[in-house]
């Protein structure tokens, strides 16, 4: 199927070819009849024409020697000779004759008595002269005594010469004497076709020619001779044994008014002609008018075939010329088509594309709502979670607090303690007069409360709920408040911090709150697991490399058990008494240092103890 459909292109230029082709030869051929039916009409109208012309000079030409035998019978001398014939009055006609003969132009003119002896001749001089000659058996002679005269073609049975032959009774008192004949030379009729323009000839009753315009068509035969017809021209010796060969017409075709379409075949000898003889005519024939003769005009076909030819030739390349032009219009036809079809196409496809991106674009608004939608819900997640983380963060502080209030409230009894002493022996003072001793106790008063007001603004620091934003923090600062809130815890626990604060001290970008409540936590949990040791020590070291702080609190408790390595951060993890510990301080410790982007590790020093390491974004100053 495909196949086909790739072969049809190839096959639609060849059966265009093919059909202008046909076309072509279909237009040559109707202009090659049409214009060869014109050319025969045409050619048609000027044989006619010719015909006419040609078979009235003929007719003029033998007219002009009708009358001249009757005249014979005004000579009362010729008539003498006829009735009493003497050698004196024979001698005086045979003159006579001879130059009448010789006046008029004819072959010859001669007498015949009533029994076909010829009685006077105007050739009488000449050897082979008619005189004494029987010429009862001519037609001409016997026609003249049945009908008053006689026409009659024949060639001369003397000298061979062929020629027409007139012929008139002779006749006095109503008697029939003789016959008087001239005989006409073929040359004399001949004349009148000097001019002529195509062939002619003139058949006799038996279809011989007798007369014509081309030299070798005179005595050859229309139609076929018998035996018995050629045996009758022996005895009247009409074409004096004349071979009579045919003249080979081949009928082709009758057309209207006796016409006929032939074609003359055979080559003659000696043919020197100003106009073809050979291959195809129009005839046409007509009778001539007082003789039992047809004229007969032939008109060569040549011009019309080649009008025609070339009429078809013409309509064939018209018809070439109709069928480029046709091609043409129809490839601009089929160019335009195709080009709309291409426009339809494009503007389709731009319609369709229009179409995919308002989609899209719809999709894209939809998805991008859906994402704002989404963020917006990620943003109010991220903010109930950070309020949530930072509530964690406060409860974080406000256990770690917990832990430390009796640390504190023992941390200021004794202050307190110590006033409600000082304030009482200052009165006693007083009372004494020892102003000095009231003065040092007051003075000691006062340092009691400025202690006092350290320890709980310290802890007022710490409980304030900070905002958690980032802000250069110095470690070592952080680290002094964070000892300073454990002080009493340390001191009850005998507990050792070996810390050192390197001469250019780093500062790390975090909250200083937030950071000291995971330090808080790393050196409370540092004690809880060496509590009841003799010699609690804590260890703080410094490391920083590449804009990273690290800190390290190492403790010489029994370090983090296999459980605990394993779930050391994780929310409510602990392995400490219930009250003692809720399990959220490592938790609540590495959430704050994730939020600053640090870390929190915790592992097992190789020489015993636990050691966490915090790592924060150092700032560079
Ligand atoms: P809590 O202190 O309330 O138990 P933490 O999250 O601070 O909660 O600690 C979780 C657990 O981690 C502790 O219960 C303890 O078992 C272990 N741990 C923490 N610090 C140390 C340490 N320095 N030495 C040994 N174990 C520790």
């Amino acid at each position: 199927m495909s196949r086909l459909r790739s072969l049809r292109p190839n096959l639609r230029p060849l059966s265009v070819l093919i059909a202008s082709l046909l076309l072509m030869l279909l237009a040559g051929s109707v202009a090659y009849r049409f214009a060869q039916r014109l050319g025969l009409a045409d050619l048609q109208a000027t044989g006619m024409h010719r015909l006419e012309l040609y078979s009235a000079s003929l007719e003029r030409e033998i007219g002009k020697y009708a009358f001249l035998p009757g005249t014979l019978t005004l000579q009362p001398e010729v008539l003498r000779l006829l009735t009493r014939p003497q050698a004196q009055t024979a001698a005086g006609v045979n003159a006579f004759l001879e130059q009448l003969n010789e006046r008029a132009g004819t072959l010859s003119i001669y007498v015949i008595d009533r029994d076909g002896q010829v009685r006077a001749s105007s050739n009488w001089r000449r050897p082979d002269s008619f005189v004494g000659e029987d010429l009862s058996f001519r037609p001409y002679f016997r026609d003249a005594l049945a009908n008053g005269n006689g026409r009659f073609f024949g060639i001369g049975t003397t000298r061979g010469e062929p020629g027409y032959y007139l012929s008139s009774a002779l006749a006095a008192d109503g008697e029939i004497l003789g016959v008087a004949v001239i005989k006409v030379g073929l040359e004399s009729l001949e004349k009148s076709w000097s001019t002529v323009e195509a062939p002619v000839l003139v058949g006799d009753e038996n279809g011989v020619v007798i007369l014509s315009s081309v030299a070798d068509w005179k005595f050859t035969t229309l139609r076929p001779l018998d035996d018995e017809t050629r045996k009758a021209f022996d005895h009247t010796q009409q074409y004096n044994r004349r071979a009579l060969q045919p003249l080979r017409i081949k009928d082709l075709a009758a057309l209207d008014h006796g016409a006929r379409l032939v074609r003359i075949a055979r080559e003659w000898p000696e043919m020197a002609t100003v106009y073809p003889v050979v291959g195809r005519f129009l005839t046409q024939s007509r009778p001539l008018p007082g003789t039992p003769w047809t004229l007969t005009v032939f008109s060569h076909l040549e011009q019309v075939d080649d009008l025609a030819q070339s009429r078809a030739a013409l309509a064939a390349i018209a018809a070439a010329c109709l069928c480029m032009l046709g091609a043409i219009v129809n490839e601009r036809r089929r160019h335009l088509r195709d080009r709309l079809a291409a426009r339809e196409a494009l503007q389709k496809a731009h319609d369709e594309l229009e179409r995919k991106v308002e989609e899209r674009t719809a999709d894209l608004s939809t998805a991008n709502q859906q994402l704002q939608d989404e963020i917006a819900e990620r943003i109010r997640a991220e903010r109930t979670l950070r309020a949530a983380q930072d509530e964690l963060v406060q409860a974080g502080k406000l256990a770690v607090i917990g832990q430390l209030s009796t640390g504190i409230a023992h941390e200021l009894n004794q202050p307190l303690a110590a006033l409600r002493t000082l304030s009482g022996n200052t009165g006693r003072f007083l009372e004494r007069g020892d102003l000095d001793t009231a003065r040092t106790n007051l003075g000691r008063i006062a340092d009691l409360v400025d202690r006092m007001g350290r320890i709980t603004g310290q802890l007022r620091n710490f409980a304030r709920k900070s905002d958690g934003q980032s802000a250069p923090v110095p470690l070592c600062h952080a680290v002094d408040n964070a000892l300073g809130l454990l002080e009493a815890r340390l001191r009850r626990a005998s507990a050792v911090v070996e810390r050192s604060c390197p001469a250019d001290e780093p500062v790390a970008l975090c909250d200083a709150n937030r950071l000291e409540q995971v330090l808080i936590n790393l050196i409370g949990n540092a004690l809880d697991a060496m509590a009841g040791q003799a010699a609690p020590r804590i260890e703080l070291s410094w490391d920083s490399a590449a804009g990273r702080i690290r800190l390290a609190v190492r403790d010489h408790g029994p370090g983090l058990s296999a459980e605990a390595e394993q779930h050391l951060f994780e929310p409510f993890f602990t392995t400490k008494p219930a009250g003692d510990g809720l399990g959220l301080g490592l938790a609540i410790s590495a959430g704050i240092l994730r939020d600053f982007g640090g870390s929190l590790h915790g592992s097992n020093h190789p020489d015993g103890g636990a050691v966490f390491t915090l790592e924060l974004p150092r700032h560079e100053r």
